[in-house]
């Protein structure tokens, strides 16, 4: 398949979250007619309430686990529907596994019948608690399958597997993104995920919960990056999976302090017990992007937190 771009139907499952709407935004700007897909069951209805009224935007309000309907030619599905906040997938651990395991098999099965390419957004959770530093694509991951986050690792992980058993068995063509820690204007207040928690802390003058003692590591992509990189792989053909993230890598605990200082807070550090199975150390190694993408962030941490806070501020005062 030749990708096109203008006139073509792409379905984003997920529409309604954090990425699936900005992923939603950038692809009605390349001229994409668009047919969200989403449950709601951790979106919003407010980070999709623009495009009301948007010809070239279609919304379905459904549980992409049920067979999907669509009486229309589709180019592209972004299989994006699925919790990711850790907060979130420890309370839906079985929502997390059905829409990673039968959710993707639906997707793919859409993919199949309207002979479209299917991108499906993994994450580096496949990696686990990493003993390889940074993670590159070849490594296999250190997953705790019987622990708290093994739904959402396992799922994602099946959900790998899956879509190359398409790829292999029915020539379906498929994408695979493993999405580092990225953030930006939509996420929930409340997620628990790092960002928000951190800056809704520091907005409210309370003391940022820092977990353990602060010296795992993280590393940031602004929204913006993180969507350039996922359209040039959908776009490209390569079939091997990709690490799409921000390599500049800190602890969370230098992360809790430059919240403060990017707020201006007079916020304290209140250090809380690490949840299990935490991962110690993640940096993504992004020479395959770099390489078959021409892609890197290029959105500085200070420059994306100025325009997150900027938006967590409205979103509090509102
Ligand atoms: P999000 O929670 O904001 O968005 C997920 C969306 O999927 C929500 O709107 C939710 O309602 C919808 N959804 C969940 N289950 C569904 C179902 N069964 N049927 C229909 N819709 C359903 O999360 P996000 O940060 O936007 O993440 C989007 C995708 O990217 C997820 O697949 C996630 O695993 C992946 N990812 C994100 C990050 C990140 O840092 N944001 C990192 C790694 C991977
Ligand atoms: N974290 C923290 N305080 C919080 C929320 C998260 O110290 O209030 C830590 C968490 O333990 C992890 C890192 O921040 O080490 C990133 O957490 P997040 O939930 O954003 O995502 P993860 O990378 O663990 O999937």
């Amino acid at each position: 398949m030749r990708p096109i771009s203008r006139g073509a139907t792409s379905v984003v499952t997920g529409a309604a979250g954090f990425l699936g709407s900005h992923l939603t935004d950038a692809l009605l700007a390349r001229g994409h007619k668009v047919i969200g897909i989403d449950n709601f069951v951790t979106g919003s209805v407010d980070n999709i309430a623009h495009l009301g009224g948007n010809p070239n935007f279609k919304f379905i309000q459904q549980d992409i686990t049920e067979f999907i309907f669509l009486d229309v030619p589709v180019n592209y599905v972004w299989h994006f529907a699925s919790p990711a906040s850790p907060v979130d997938y420890l309370e839906l651990p079985i929502q997390t596994l059905k829409v990673g395991s039968l959710g993707t098999h639906k997707a793919l099965g859409l993919a199949k019948n309207k002979n479209a390419r299917l991108l499906l957004a993994s994450t580096s959770e496949i990696y686990g608690d990493p003993l390889v530093h940074p993670q590159t694509e070849d490594y296999w991951g250190n997953v705790n399958s019987i622990g708290p986050r093994g739904c959402y690792d396992e799922a994602k992980r099946f959900g790998e597997a899956m879509a190359m058993a398409y790829r292999r068995q029915h020539g379906v063509e498929t994408r695979i993104v493993r999405i580092f820690n990225t953030y930006g204007p939509r996420m929930r207040l409340h997620d628990g995920r790092v960002v928000p928690a951190f800056i809704s802390q520091a907005l409210k003058q309370k003391p940022l919960t820092v977990f353990g003692r602060g010296r795992q590591t993280r590393s940031f992509c602004y929204v913006s990056d993180l969507i350039e990189g996922i359209y040039r792989l959908m776009m490209s053909s390569c079939e091997q999976p990709v690490n799409i993230g921000n390599p500049a890598e800190m602890t969370v605990l230098e992360f809790a302090k430059e919240i403060i200082r990017a707020t201006g807070s007079r916020s304290k550090i209140a250090f809380k017990p690490l949840p299990q199975d935490d991962p110690r150390q993640r940096r993504p190694d992004i020479s395959r992007a770099r390489k078959l993408l021409h892609w890197e962030p290029k959105v500085a941490l200070a420059e994306g937190l100025a325009r997150t806070i900027e938006y967590f501020r409205r979103k509090t005062s509102a």
